[in-house]
């Protein structure tokens, strides 16, 4: 492993040593779970123990667990299953600063079968208001609304709780996108009211490539992967053993220290705003202040700069990584944040904007080390010419 600071745990987490442990024990465990003789009883009782212990986080019921490859299947999942069996007029809402996993999916549906899909922009700061979401359904006909819980480049709040209430006890379908929440911030099924929540367990310091879709009444949902009726037939395909495991034990461990983390990365994230303005640094603050942001994510600008000569800067001068927008953007050449054009800000500050986000494993020190670093290489970036700059970051 590289000597980095890093300072993107919105893209991944480090594993936890509980999760190791669980996924190298479980490696030894080869018998096929679905398989009917003594040696596959473990598989199955680690199996079960993880689906309490991923259950227990979001506070549901492990027959409501379902395990996916992670969050842009479980998202790929509801949007493919629910969408079919809704009338042809249901309405289909979701917010413009969704994760791609949200909004590619929604685009490949509607493309495929011909319908239409509103996407409701955010308020300047971030967060969507319910009532956009809810409003273009008619009432009383069948809808569905797509809202994520945490945005993963802003890290706003989304207000979850408040579209479960509306939509309780209407035939509109509700599927929140819990990823970047999850492990974070508490995150309880019972109080949003929602009939789908996806979880990723790489998000929270599990292995990648394992996550879990919440689904709170199986009469409402639909089989997605056909075969060998594994995950009670809703989801085919021999089990990830080693990462269920995992993302088991990360669970656990999360629930465990979610007050204590919640208060580290509080303190994290003040102590970054208080040595910004200390250090003279002149920056503006795309993320909503806390409580409707993720404790440990602050989305900034730094005018006249390019947010990509800057976190090259970082990283090559300095070894710290922080990100520009989100690590599936990367994939994509997606130059421009769609989440700070959804949100209405001006060009300047979009092309200026980095995300840093932190986690347990920061210490106050490496928060001390960004803002000294940031300070040096704007002063550099300032001193090399304005073409150069915007050279480096065409469009
Ligand atoms: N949803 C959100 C909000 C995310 O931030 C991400 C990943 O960054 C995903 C979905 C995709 O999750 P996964 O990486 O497990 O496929």
């Amino acid at each position: 492993m590289s000597d980095s600071t890093y300072f993107d745990y919105n893209a991944t987490t480090p594993v936890c040593s509980e999760a190791k442990d669980a996924v190298i024990s479980a490696l030894d465990v080869f018998a096929n779970p679905s398989a009917a003789y003594q040696s596959a009883k473990y598989a199955k009782e680690i199996l079960a123990e993880s689906r309490q212990r991923v259950a227990a986080l979001i506070n549901a019921e492990p027959e409501q667990i379902f395990f996916t490859s992670g969050g842009t299947e479980a998202n790929n999942w509801v949007i493919n299953t629910v969408l079919g069996y809704l009338p042809f007029n249901a309405s289909i809402v979701s917010s413009a600063i969704e994760h791609d996993a949200i909004l590619d999916a929604l685009r490949g549906y509607c493309v495929q079968n011909d319908r239409q899909c509103a996407l409701v922009a955010p308020q300047p700061n971030g967060i969507v208001d319910a009532k956009d979401l809810v409003q273009p359904n008619a009432p009383g006909s069948a809808g569905f609304i797509a809202l994520m819980f945490a945005n993963n480049e802003t890290g706003a709040i989304q207000p979850v709780c408040e579209v479960g209430q509306m939509t309780r006890d209407t035939d509109i379908f509700f599927h929140v996108d819990a990823v970047q929440a999850v492990g974070k911030i508490p995150v309880d099924v019972q109080k949003i009211g929602c009939d789908t929540l996806s979880i990723s367990a790489h998000k929270f310091h599990g292995p990648k490539g394992i996550g879990a879709l919440y689904v709170r009444n199986t009469e409402r949902f639909a089989p997605w992967i056909l075969g060998g009726a594994q995950e009670r037939g809703f989801r085919s395909g021999t089990e990830n053993l080693p990462g269920i495991a995992g993302m088991g034990a990360a669970a656990k461990t999360a629930l465990e220290s979610l007050s204590d983390s919640f208060e580290l990365l509080h303190n994290m994230r003040r102590r970054l705003a208080t040595g910004l303005d200390d250090a003279g640094i002149a920056y503006t603050v795309n993320s909503p202040d806390l409580p409707y942001c993720l404790p440990n994510t602050f989305n900034l600008s730094f005018a006249g700069v390019r947010a990509e000569a800057l976190a090259a800067y970082l990283s090559l001068k300095y070894n710290i990584e922080v990100s520009i927008g989100s690590a599936c953007g990367n994939n994509k050449n997606t130059r421009q944040s769609h989440v700070l054009k959804a949100m209405g800000l001006d060009q300047d500050r979009i092309n200026g904007a980095i995300r840093v986000s932190f986690g347990k494993q920061t210490q106050q020190g490496d928060i001390d080390c960004l803002i000294e670093s940031l300070l040096a290489s704007l002063q550099q970036l300032a001193n090399i010419s304005p073409e150069v700059n915007k050279e480096q970051c065409v469009e």
